[in-house]
């Protein structure tokens, strides 16, 4: 295989990646995206392996090698893949990430030990300059990245006791300060192994990396977690692309690069969305006050509750009503009982909307990838600028396991998510909310919602309650 036919071959997965990301901006045509993605994907691991076999001079050692890692690899991520659900696809992409970083860091110590395997040097020369600081870029991003990626991990799974782990924010006096110095101490030692190659420089840099990538996730509370998978996304990506120059591997450069600036931007419009500043995310634990949240623990305070049938009985009342779906809807996996629901009420003569927040559910696009799955039709949902007016003249508000983005302490200061947009179906003239229970949402704060005079609580499962009041309406 020559190298002008790799170059034409990554160029066209380059393309296929490019379309992949373009069809994966609309649920209409992100099946088409994923097969592009999943094309470019296979062109370019078989030219890869195609590329290791002319490298190695025809010697089969270093495939068999590679060509073992793909099946062992593989396996493990398409039997993850298959098994998980789709509430736990935010902890599957965390782990992802903290592998990708993980990867960067072994090639990088890798080609720092044997530069002349990967072709950087001949044997006993020193490694070029723009290559050291390349591999220690790499290796910095990916130890963040994968430190960062094992903390986020466990604050978006909830269930580890290891308070790191933990949803809520680990804030102590003096953090901001001590990020500082380590990130100092880091762009110190990344600058000493690219001037000198010593070996301990590299060592030291990537663990000071480990250890900032635990400290910039820590201090993250609940209603930034979004920003923070899109922007370890983002440096995924950046590590990937790093390690490409090293490599002199174009196609990971390509790739690499369209990870990061993709996440980059997705990581801007989710903080335009919660109207938080980038820097203040990451940098961690600005504009919120920890001690507001409540642990997830209820308030002991009286709400008024009802049950399917009077949902049902007030929903056939109505002229306008508008559902708000939230993680507590995909736990359920109630969205086809939903659909059913909005169907009778349409035949009724009632005019149906779905309300989406941006980061309704525990990752972007959830609830719309929800609702396409029970094909709900694109001309009933609408995005949160475009609904927020309309809930002042919906006669009812339907909220379904949904609680943070609908939560109103985001317009009293002090609240962790102080400043967030939020649906705001509290202006509706009745609003009804199912859950389970009083347990707070992911944010750990107790709802006002809930407590008002207009708001009926029915409790239960999503799914069971959705259908009951499905039938009663019929
Ligand atoms: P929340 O997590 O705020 O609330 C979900 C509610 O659903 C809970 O209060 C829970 O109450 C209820 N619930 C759970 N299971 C069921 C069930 N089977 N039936 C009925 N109700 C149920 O969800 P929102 O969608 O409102 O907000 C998303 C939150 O997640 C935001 O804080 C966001 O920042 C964060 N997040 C979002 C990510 C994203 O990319 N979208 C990523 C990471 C975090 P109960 O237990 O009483 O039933």
């Amino acid at each position: 295989m020559s190298m002008n036919l790799v170059t034409l071959l990554y160029l066209i997965a380059s393309i296929c990646f490019i379309q992949a990301l373009k069809g994966l901006s609309h649920p209409t045509t992100s099946i088409r995206g994923n097969v592009f993605g999943m094309v470019g994907m296979a062109i370019a691991v078989v030219t890869t392996a195609a590329l290791i076999y002319k490298l190695a001079g025809e010697s089969a050692q270093g495939l068999v090698y590679v060509l073992g890692g793909l099946v062992v690899g593989g396996g493990i991520g398409a039997y993850m893949a298959n098994r998980v659900e789709m509430t736990k696809m935010p902890e599957l992409v965390a782990f992802m990430h903290s592998m990708i970083g993980l990867a960067a860091v072994f090639i990088a110590v890798a080609a720092a030990v044997e530069p002349w395997a990967f072709g950087i040097t001949g044997h006993n020369s020193p490694i070029p300059h723009g290559n050291r600081l390349e591999l220690a870029l790499g290796a910095a991003i990916g130890a963040i990245t994968f430190s960062g990626s094992v903390i986020a991990f466990g604050k978006l799974s909830g269930k580890y006791k290891f308070r790191l782990f933990q949803g809520a924010p680990v804030q102590f006096k003096g953090q901001h300060m001590l990020n500082l110095a380590l990130a100092l101490a880091l762009v110190f030692f990344i600058v000493g192994y690219t001037v000198s190659e010593a070996r301990i420089d590299m060592w030291l840099l990537i663990a000071l990396a480990f250890v900032l990538g635990v400290l910039i996730i820590i201090p993250i509370g609940g209603a930034d977690m979004p920003v923070v998978v899109s922007m370890l996304n983002s440096y995924s990506g950046w590590a990937a692309a790093g390690i490409g120059f090293s490599l002199n591997n174009s196609m990971l450069i390509i790739a690499g690069s369209l990870v990061g600036s993709s996440g980059a931007i997705l990581s801007y419009i989710m903080c335009k969305a919660m109207n938080r500043s980038f820097f203040n995310v990451i940098l961690g634990g600005f504009g919120g006050d920890a001690a507001a949240a409540t642990g997830g623990k209820a308030e002991q305070r009286p709400v008024k509750s009802g049950s399917a049938d009077d949902a049902a009985f007030v929903l056939s009342q109505a002229e306008t009503v508008v559902i708000v779906p939230g993680y507590g809807l995909a736990v359920a996996r109630a969205q086809h009982a939903v659909k059913e629901l909005a169907a009778k009420l349409t035949e009724k003569g009632i005019n149906v909307k779905y309300a989406i927040h941006p980061v309704a559910g525990r990752m972007p696009g959830h609830m719309n990838v929800l609702l396409a799955e029970a094909e709900v039709p694109y001309d009933q949902v609408f995005e949160m600028e475009d609904i927020n007016g309309e809930f002042g003249q919906a006669d009812v508000a339907i909220i379904l396991g949904a609680n943070d983005v609908v939560n109103p302490a985001a317009h009293t200061k002090g609240s962790p998510i102080y400043g967030m947009p939020i649906l705001e179906a509290y202006k509706a003239k009745t609003v009804i909310v199912n859950k389970r229970s009083m347990a707070a949402g992911y944010a750990g704060l107790d709802n006002e919602l809930f407590y008002m005079d207009k708001t009926m609580m029915v409790f239960g499962d999503a799914k069971k309650v959705v259908e009951d009041i499905g039938k009663a309406v019929e």
